[in-house]
């Protein structure tokens, strides 16, 4: 079986063991096992550069359920498998608030909670109440209230103390009715607002019209280029480390972190006039430097993973940060 579709990076690797989940039932057949699993979901998140040996599990549960509903919230169950941008705009459609921001992020309902997606001033944390997993090693079904899922930037307990020990079935999520919280903190966001609907009063379907119009501006479409959106974090650097750094490059943009000042990694590839730089298949895509593409459209995994060392490497030299990689590396990145 090859996994070129079931991949963002349109990258060739074969698997002989590939099982497809379309009900949660099947998992009682696979699971309790020490075997190791490699658990896939929308496949926007891997790079293969390799073959992977293991049994691949791929998640493609399908369903949104009602659990609870009053006149200015929802509370609904999704399955696993659901892609994160369709849940999306089902529940513009349906005017149910929380998630618009978040459109156009790529990856499956089961994957969000991972790295607790997050764009334009929203994480999915915020709209979270439970996930729901199966335990690898006891092959029973678990769940986690928000608060336990120790959700942080891009981080959470499924990165962590439980990575590669869990398949995530389905994610409960409270969603407002009626009357909306509009976030919009990210002066990008209004200043589209202004361009699409100039005067217009903005509700949830405004702001997600305008996320995808920024999105699909800049990020390439993965069903032509191959692509696994932001390869690389952006680093949060202390900071004495920043104010060394902004003497060195006065217009270096900003923004207060957690424990930090956080920097955008596409400026830091950028101003290395890196891109459109190619390794092999691969390339820093030209008009947004911190996602690598399968530019000839038959990259080896091994290609975009020397192109990313590439420019870790020149960050690191010319700017003295070490950038994280975000993808998942198969199979550096996994804990067989
Ligand atoms: P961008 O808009 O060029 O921004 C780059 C960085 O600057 C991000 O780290 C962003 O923080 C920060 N930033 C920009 N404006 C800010 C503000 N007003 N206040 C605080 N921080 C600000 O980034 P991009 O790569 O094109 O991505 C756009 C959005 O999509 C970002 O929010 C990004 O995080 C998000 N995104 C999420 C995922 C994911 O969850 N897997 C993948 C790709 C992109 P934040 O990261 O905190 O927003």
């Amino acid at each position: 079986m090859n996994l070129r579709s079931y991949n963002t990076f349109k990258i060739d690797a074969k698997s002989n063991d590939f099982i497809e989940i379309t009900k949660e039932e099947q998992l009682q057949s696979i699971i309790p096992t020490t075997d190791h699993l490699l658990i896939l979901g929308g496949g926007s998140n891997i790079l293969f550069t390799e073959d992977p040996k293991e049994k691949i599990i791929y998640i493609n549960t399908k369903g949104i359920k009602v659990l609870e509903e009053s006149s200015n919230e929802i509370f609904l169950e999704v399955a696993a498998g659901e892609n994160w941008h369709d849940f999306v705009l089902w529940c513009v459609d349906h005017n149910y608030g929380g998630i618009e921001n978040l459109s156009l992020i790529p990856g499956n309902v089961g994957t969000c909670p991972i790295q607790n997606i997050g764009a334009y001033g929203v994480e999915v944390k915020d709209v979270i109440t439970q996930v729901n997993f199966f335990s690898i090693e006891t092959g029973k079904k678990q769940s986690l209230s928000n608060e336990n899922c120790h959700f942080g930037y891009r981080n959470s307990i499924f990165k962590n103390e439980l990575k590669g020990k869990t398949i995530i079935s389905s994610v409960i999520f409270k969603l407002s009715k009626g009357k909306h919280h509009l976030n919009r903190n990210y002066g990008i966001i209004n200043q589209r607002l202004d361009e699409l609907f100039p005067n217009l009063p903005v509700d949830i379907k405004k702001i997600s019209q305008a996320v995808i119009s920024i999105r699909s501006e800049k990020l390439p479409n993965p069903k032509e280029i191959g692509n696994a959106g932001s390869f690389f974090k952006n680093p949060v650097i202390t900071e004495k480390a920043f104010s060394e750094l902004q003497k060195k490059h006065p217009d270096i943009p900003n923004y207060p972190a957690l424990n930090g000042v956080k920097v955008p990694a596409g400026w830091l590839i950028d101003q290395l006039g890196l891109k459109g730089f190619q390794y092999g298949g691969a390339a820093v895509h030209k008009k947004q430097a911190l996602v690598l593409i399968n530019h000839s459209g038959q990259a080896k995994g091994t290609d975009v993973y020397k192109l990313a060392k590439e420019i870790q490497g020149k960050v690191k030299e010319f700017y003295g940060i070490n950038l994280e990689i975000e993808v998942n590396i198969y199979p550096n990145s996994f804990s067989f």
